[in-house]
C-alpha cells in the first residue's frame, strides 16, 4: 500500500510547487491572476512556462496539452512534444509563455452549434490558471477554455467560470451589509461518481453496450437488488484491487477521491472525492471518469459510465453537492442557531428563489438521453425540481413565512443504550433520498445529473441563478445599514420565503401524489429531454445569461442546438443497433432454435408416432409467434426512425424521438425479452443480465 501523504498531488503542479519553484515576484503576480483574474502578461507566462516544463520533464513528461472541454462534453486533448531541433542534429526541449497560455487547435470538428461555420475553423484555448496543470500519461495537461476567433465560447468550462465571478462578485455585495466584505467567494462542489464495473468479456459480446453505453435489450435478472445485498456489501477482490490503483492515481493526480463503496444494484460502485472549487471540481470529476476507464481495463474489467446500462435496475447518478464559501467560512451553514443567523437566512431564501424561479433550466442542464431512463423511475428524483430541507430548517422557513414565533426543537441527542458507545448528535437534516434538491446541513446535494454528464452546466445554472437573486437582494437593501438593514433584510427573507414557498416539499418524492400535487402547485414536469430543452432558448433564460455575462444569445442559441443534436443523434444510433441486434444476432438464434425444436418433434415422432409432443409443439408455436412479431416490431422501428429522421425541424425531430422512436424500441426490445426467457441458454447470443452483472 502506498503512503498517501507521500504520493498526494505529486503529479500537480499545484500552489506548493509554485511557491517553491516560482521567483517570488512571478509567484505574486499569478496569485493575482489566480485569485483577482488579473490578466497575465507574457513576461510572467514565459517564466511560469520555463519553471513548469523543467518540473513537468522532471517528472517523467515529454509533451504537453491543452487540456479542454468542448461542447460534447467530454475532455479534449491534443500532444505537441517539448521537442525543438537546434539545427546541428541536436534538439532541446523548450515550451514558451505563449504556448502555455493559449492553443490554436482546429476547431472544425468539434460540436458547435453553427455558431462558427466550418471555413473558420480555428479555435483558440486560453490557459486557466483558476484549475491546476497535471502530468498524465508523460503528457503535461493543461486545463483551458476553449473559444471561437470572435472569442464565443465553445467549452463547458468558459461559462462556468463566468458564473464563478458573477456569484463570487454579488455574494460580496451582499457581505458587506454584514461588514464581511473583500472575501473571494467560491462555489464549492463535491461530486458523487456512480459507476458499474463489468467484465470485459461480456462487455465485447453486446453490441448495445459497445456501441451505446447500454444493453438495448435483456430480460430482468433472476434476482435484482432485492436482497439488498450489495449496498455497502464486501467489495469483491478484483474490484477492490481496481479501486485501490485507482484512488492511488488519483491521489498522484491531487484528486481527493475519499469515499468509495458498493452501490445498491448488483455490480454498481460509487466514488466521491472531497469538495473544491466548482471549477476545479468539475475538471477532476473528468479526470476521475477517465482514469476508471482506463484502470478498469488492467483487471479485465470495463466501466460503465451510461445513467441506466440495464433496464430494471437502478441506474447510476452523479450528485452534485453545492455550496458558497469565503476563506473556511461556509455561507450555508446555519450555525448553531439557524433563526438568529440572518446571513444563513439570506443566502438561504436566496437559493430557494433561484431554484424556483430557474427550476426548468435546472431541468434542463441534467436531460440527456440517457438521463431520461432515470429521471422519474422510482430510483432517482421525479422531473420535477423540488427542494427539501429538513424538519428543522422546514419548520423555521414555515414559522418565517407565518411570522410565528419559533421555538427550536434542539439538537436531539441519540443514546444507544451502550455506555461505552458515544452518545451521537442526530443529523437534523434527516436525509431524503427521493428530493432532487436537499438540504444536507450545510449544502445542497443537486441528486438529478446522471453519471455521464458533464457538471459544467448545472453549476453554471445554479451559480448563475443565486448571483441574480443575491443581485436583487443587494439591491433592495443598498444603502442601509445596521438595524434598519437587519429589519429590511428578514422582510425581504419572509417575502422570498412566502412567494416561493411551492418549491419547498419535504415529502416523497417518488409518489404518485407527488407529480399531481407538484402539477396543482404549478412546477413544472418535462418527463423527458425533447421536453426540457425548449426553456434555454426561452427568453427569461437569455435574459438571465446576458444579464450576468454569462452566454450570449447566440451561444445560449447554440448550445441548445448541440443538445439537440446530441439527443438525437444518439436515439439515432440506438435504433440503428437495434434494428442491427434484431435481425443479425436475435432472429437468426431463435430460428436455429426454432428449428431444432422441429427437429425433435418430427424426429421423436417418426421413431415413437405414439408420443406426446404437445409441450413442444406449444413451444415451437410461441417462438413462431414471438419472431413473427419481433420481425413485424423491427418494421415499426425502422418506419418510425425514417419517419423521425426526415424532420428537418430539430425540436420537432426531438419530440418525435421521445414520442414515437423510443415507444418503438421499448415494442422491440418487449418481444427480444420475453424470448430471451424461454430460448435454451446456449442458443442465446449474448451475455445475459445473470450472466453480466453476477460474477466473481
Ligand atoms: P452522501 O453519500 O450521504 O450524499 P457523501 O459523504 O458520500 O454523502 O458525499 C458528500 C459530498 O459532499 C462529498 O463529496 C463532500 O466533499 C461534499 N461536500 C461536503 N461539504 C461540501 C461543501 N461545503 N460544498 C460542496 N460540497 C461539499
Ligand atoms: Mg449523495
Amino acid at each position: 500500500m502506498s503512503n498517501v501523504s507521500e504520493i498526494f498531488g505529486t503529479l500537480v503542479f499545484n500552489d506548493h510547487v509554485m511557491k517553491e519553484r516560482l521567483p517570488s515576484e512571478t509567484y505574486k503576480t499569478l496569485e493575482k491572476t489566480i485569485k483577482e483574474g488579473k490578466p497575465l502578461d507574457l513576461e510572467v507566462a514565459n517564466v511560469v512556462a520555463h519553471v513548469m516544463k523543467e518540473w513537468a520533464i522532471e517528472n517523467g513528461a515529454t509533451h504537453y496539452s491543452h487540456w479542454f472541454q468542448p461542447l460534447s462534453g467530454i475532455t479534449s486533448e491534443k500532444h505537441d512534444s517539448f521537442l525543438t531541433p537546434v539545427g546541428d542534429g541536436t534538439a532541446i526541449m523548450t515550451f514558451s509563455g505563449k504556448e502555455l497560455i493559449q492553443g490554436e487547435p482546429d476547431a472544425s470538428s468539434f460540436p458547435n452549434g453553427g455558431l462558427r461555420a466550418t471555413f473558420e475553423a480555428r479555435g483558440y484555448t486560453a490557459w486557466d490558471p483558476t484549475s491546476q496543470a497535471f502530468i498524465k500519461d508523460e503528457v503535461l495537461c493543461i486545463p483551458t477554455a476553449f473559444c471561437s476567433y470572435t472569442g464565443e465560447a465553445l467549452d463547458k468550462k468558459t461559462p462556468l467560470l463566468r458564473s464563478m465571478r458573477a456569484i463570487d462578485t454579488q455574494a460580496q455585495r451582499v457581505l458587506k451589509f454584514f461588514g464581511e466584505d473583500g472575501h473571494q467567494v467560491i462555489a464549492t462542489v463535491g461530486s458523487e461518481q456512480e459507476y458499474f464495473l463489468i467484465s470485459e468479456k461480456d462487455y465485447a459480446r453486446r453490441q448495445d453496450l459497445m456501441m451505446t453505453g447500454r444493453t438495448l435489450f435483456g430480460a430482468p435478472p433472476s434476482k435484482g437488488q432485492e436482497l439488498d445485498e450489495h449496498y455497502f456489501g464486501a467489495i469483491r477482490p478484483t474490484v477492490n484491487e481496481f479501486m485501490k490503483e485507482l484512488d492511488d492515481d488519483l491521489w498522484k493526480l491531487g484528486v481527493t477521491a475519499k469515499t468509495k463503496h458498493n452501490e445498491v444494484a448488483p455490480a454498481q460502485h460509487e466514488l466521491a472525492p472531497i469538495f473544491t472549487n466548482a471549477n476545479r471540481a468539475v475538471d477532476e470529476n473528468l479526470l476521475t471518469m477517465e482514469k476508471m476507464r482506463l484502470d478498469a481495463s488492467h483487471y479485465g474489467l470495463t466501466c460503465l459510465q451510461h445513467e441506466k446500462p440495464f433496464e430494471g435496475i437502478n441506474g447510476s447518478g452523479k450528485h452534485n453537492n453545492w455550496s458558497l464559501s469565503y476563506d473556511n467560512v461556509n455561507l450555508l451553514d446555519p450555525g448553531d442557531d439557524p433563526i438568529d443567523n440572518l446571513r444563513f437566512l439570506v443566502f438561504l431564501a436566496c437559493v430557494i428563489e433561484a431554484v424556483d424561479e430557474y427550476q426548468e433550466l435546472l431541468r434542463m442542464s441534467v436531460a440527456s438521453a440517457g438521463n431520461d431512463h432515470r429521471l422519474g423511475a422510482d430510483e432517482a428524483p421525479p422531473a420535477i425540481v423540488s427542494i427539501f430541507l429538513g424538519d428543522e430548517l422546514g419548520a423555521i422557513v414555515e414559522a418565517l413565512i407565518n411570522g410565528d414565533e419559533y421555538h427550536s426543537a434542539e439538537a436531539i441527542s441519540m443514546d444507544l443504550g451502550v455506555a461505552v458507545l458515544p452518545q451521537f448528535l442526530k443529523d437534523n437534516t434527516d436525509r431524503n433520498r427521493t428530493s432532487p434538491f436537499a438540504f444536507t446541513g450545510n449544502k445542497f446535494e443537486f441528486r438529478m445529473p446522471g453519471a455521464a454528464v458533464n457538471l459544467s452546466d448545472c453549476n453554471m445554472i445554479l451559480n448563475t441563478a443565486v448571483a441574480k437573486s443575491l443581485k436583487d437582494f443587494a439591491d433592495a437593501c443598498e444603502g442601509l445599514e445596521g438595524a434598519e438593514f437587519e429589519k429590511a433584510a428578514i422582510a425581504y427573507v419572509r417575502q422570498l420565503l412566502a412567494d416561493h414557498q411551492r418549491i419547498i416539499f419535504n415529502g416523497n418524492g417518488y409518489s404518485e401524489e407527488w407529480e399531481k400535487e407538484a402539477e396543482a402547485r404549478g412546477l413544472a414536469n418535462n418527463r423527458n429531454t425533447a421536453e426540457a430543452l425548449p426553456c434555454f432558448v426561452s427568453q427569461k433564460s437569455i435574459d438571465l445569461f446576458e444579464e450576468f455575462g454569462i452566454l450570449s444569445e447566440s451561444e445560449v442559441r447554440s448550445r441548445y442546438e448541440v443538445k439537440l443534436e446530441k439527443y438525437t443523434k444518439l436515439l439515432n444510433i440506438e435504433a440503428r443497433v437495434m434494428i442491427r441486434m434484431a435481425r443479425r444476432t436475435y432472429l437468426p438464434a431463435i430460428s436455429k432454435y426454432m428449428r431444432d425444436i422441429a427437429e425433435t418433434i418430427t424426429s421423436v415422432k417418426e421413431a415413437i408416432p405414439s408420443s406426446n409432443m404437445d409441450e413442444h409443439e406449444k413451444l415451437l408455436a410461441r417462438l413462431v409467434k414471438g419472431s413473427n412479431a419481433v420481425a413485424t416490431r423491427i418494421r415499426t422501428l425502422i418506419e418510425e426512425h425514417d419517419a423521425a429522421e426526415a424532420i428537418t425541424d430539430h425540436q420537432q425531430q426531438a419530440y418525435a424521438y421521445a414520442d414515437k422512436v423510443i415507444p418503438a424500441m421499448d415494442a422491440l426490445r418487449a418481444e427480444v425479452d420475453a424470448l430471451e426467457c424461454i430460448v435454451e441458454n446456449d442458443y442465446w447470443p449474448v451475455p445475459t443480465y445473470n450472466d453480466i452483472l453476477f460474477y466473481n
